[in-house]
């Protein structure tokens, strides 16, 4: 059967429906988490379930970030070990260093300023 992939407007958590030809579009569909119909359907990303792209995205979406606190250095080196496990890529010295003193509790801004190397690099930026 047919799945379509959709975010809840309410409790912006991602689903995913399975309903045939037949019934989509005709058949409601309802948020299987709060149960609420104001569902946005997310054209085209079904193909990219097990993709990069995917995980990304819902590393980006702060609904899976649990108790995510950016003011809080321990909290976002959490994070980071969370992204940086997900993605499975070999990550810089830096990354490790980094994470390593977030969970010391130095704040991100010290760290930048200590590491002139960060913030360079196209496409790998890590923009909390
Ligand atoms: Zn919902």
């Amino acid at each position: 059967m047919p799945h379509y992939d959709y975010r809840c407007l309410d409790c912006r958590k991602r689903s995913v429906i399975y309903q045939s030809y037949a019934d989509y579009g005709v058949q409601p569909v309802h948020c299987p988490h709060c149960g609420s119909a104001n569902l946005e359907r997310r054209i085209g990303r079904v193909r990219l379930a097990r993709s990069e792209d995917s995980r990304l995205d819902e590393l980006s979406d702060p609904s899976e970030w649990g108790d995510f606190d950016e003011e809080d250095p321990r909290s976002m080196a959490r994070m980071m070990r969370k992204m940086g496990s997900e993605l499975g890529e070999d990550l810089p010295d830096e990354f490790d260093e980094v994470v390593d003193r977030l969970e010391a509790g130095e704040s991100p801004e010290d760290i930048e300023g200590s590491m002139p190397d960060l913030g360079g690099g196209e496409g790998e930026d890590l923009d909390f």
